[in-house]
């Protein structure tokens, strides 16, 4: 499974939930009026058309966009994405909202995102590297390890990764691997990186269950979701004494009240097409059923907007921790707040993806590999401190963690911006 750079999937506008986060976080932090466009505004947009030869010989001309938002703490970072529904308004939001991810996790890049209008389902595989060729062309002034460094996300994989290392290092006479990140091990990419979100969300779990006293050997969970995020969070749990009571993906939810052993799970999983469908070691319920079980810790790590209106009301979990991006809508925030139950937000939750991603880059730049062992020390490090940092930040102002997660790195960025000025 390839890594997919972290990005909100809201079924509203994702600019207009993104904004109203920011806006939120804004008036708490009382800085100058001033500094809400020099952190809202995108500092560069680019969009380009791709001129590409198709199989049967006729010339398509695709449209690419790359939105770099911010490059106030470093070089800027985010993924590509091959989509038929590419917008700029969309490619914004997801830019503006790297940038938080990187400054709230405390690793020194900027936001960015980019995207080719297209539908990489119809095309071949040929069709396909040729457009990615031409669209690392057309940035190449963008581009670079010490500008702009993309990675994979919708549609796109280690694959496309690969041709864009190899088109910008050709142009440029030299090997670049630190240009783009989710790249193939064998061309630079990073032990561990496989794992990184599920063993985020492990980390992120287990410091807040410390906080609400909760001992992980007498915790139970439900996991939403058994893909790359959710079974590697639900293994890495139960390695730390969590018990496992529910897992599920599009197939259903899969219950046992003594605990699912994870591990034999995965593999029933990889022997039966990716899927749980029957998984005979547990009783089948629904998605719906899994999220209101009576369990201490809920991981939704499926898709966007599965803890709504509808049964926020009805969830046991004192605490919920967004291995997937987007999974709580606005109006199921209100209603999970007035039960105080406590969140750990996407925004956090999920960034131990973008931060291997920033350790390949490192390594690709110093020219060596790290061991796993100091991969994942590395980022369990930067997890648990990202994590205290927004628990403080949330107990200071009284606020929910994802707002303090938006607080924490609108103020990272803007007390960055008064160093370096501007013109
Ligand atoms: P994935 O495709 O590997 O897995 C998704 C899982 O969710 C699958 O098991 C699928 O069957 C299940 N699923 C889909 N629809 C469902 C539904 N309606 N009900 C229950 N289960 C359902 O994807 P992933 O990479 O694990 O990503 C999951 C979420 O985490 C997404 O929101 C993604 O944006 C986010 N995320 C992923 C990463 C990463 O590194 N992969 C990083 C940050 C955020």
């Amino acid at each position: 499974m390839t890594y997919i750079e972290p990005a909100p999937l809201q079924h509203e506008s994702p600019l207009e939930s993104m904004k109203q986060r920011f806006n939120e976080a804004f008036k708490l932090l009382n800085i100058s009026p001033e500094m809400y466009d020099i952190l809202m505004v995108p500092r560069k947009q680019v969009v380009v058309g791709l001129p590409v030869t198709m199989d049967d010989g006729s010339v398509k001309v695709f449209e690419g966009i790359r939105v770099v938002h911010s490059t106030i703490l470093g070089p800027s970072k985010g993924g590509i994405r091959f989509d038929p529904d590419v917008n700029m308004d969309e490619v914004k939001a997801l830019a503006a909202w790297m940038t938080w991810k990187c400054a709230v996790v405390d690793i020194p890049y900027g936001g960015a995102k980019g995207g080719i209008r297209c539908n990489p389902r119809e095309m071949s595989t040929g069709e396909i590297e040729r457009l990615m060729r031409a669209y690392t062309g057309a940035m190449l002034d963008v581009f670079g390890p010490d500008r702009d460094i993309p990675a994979p996300d919708m549609g796109t994989s280690e694959r496309e990764m690969a041709w864009l290392m190899d088109e910008y290092s050709k142009s440029y006479g030299m090997t670049v691997n630190a240009v783009v990140t989710g790249k193939p091990l064998v061309l630079g990419g990073s032990l561990g990186r496989k794992e990184a979100t599920g063993r985020g969300v492990m980390t992120a779990s287990i410091s807040a269950m410390e906080k609400l006293r909760i001992n992980p050997y007498r915790a139970t969970a439900a996991v939403q979701g058994f893909g790359n995020v959710g079974s590697h969070a639900a293994a890495l749990l139960q390695e730390r004494g969590v018990k496992v009571l529910g897992i599920s993906d599009v197939t259903g939810a899969y219950y046992n009240e003594n605990g699912i052993d994870i591990l034999k799970a995965m593999r029933y999983r990889d022997q039966h097409k990716g899927l749980l469908e029957g998984y005979s070691e547990a009783t089948k319920i629904t998605n719906e059923e899994l999220l209101t079980l009576p369990v201490d810790l809920l991981v939704p790590a499926a898709k966007e907007d599965v803890i709504t209106d509808d049964n926020a009301g009805g969830i046991q979990a004192k605490l919920i921790v967004e291995g997937a991006n987007g999974p709580t809508s606005a109006s199921a925030d209100e209603i999970i707040n007035e039960k105080g139950i406590l969140v750990v937000p996407d925004i956090l939750a999920n960034a131990g993806g973008v931060t291997v991603s920033y350790f390949e880059w490192v390594q690709n730049r110093i020219g060596y590999k790290w061991t796993l062992d100091r991969i994942n020390r590395r980022s369990d490090r930067i997890m648990k401190d990202a994590f205290d940092r927004v628990y403080n930040t949330s107990q200071e102002y009284k606020v929910p963690m994802r707002i303090a997660a938006y607080m924490v790195a609108m103020k990272k960025v803007a007390d960055t911006y008064k160093f370096r000025g501007g013109y």
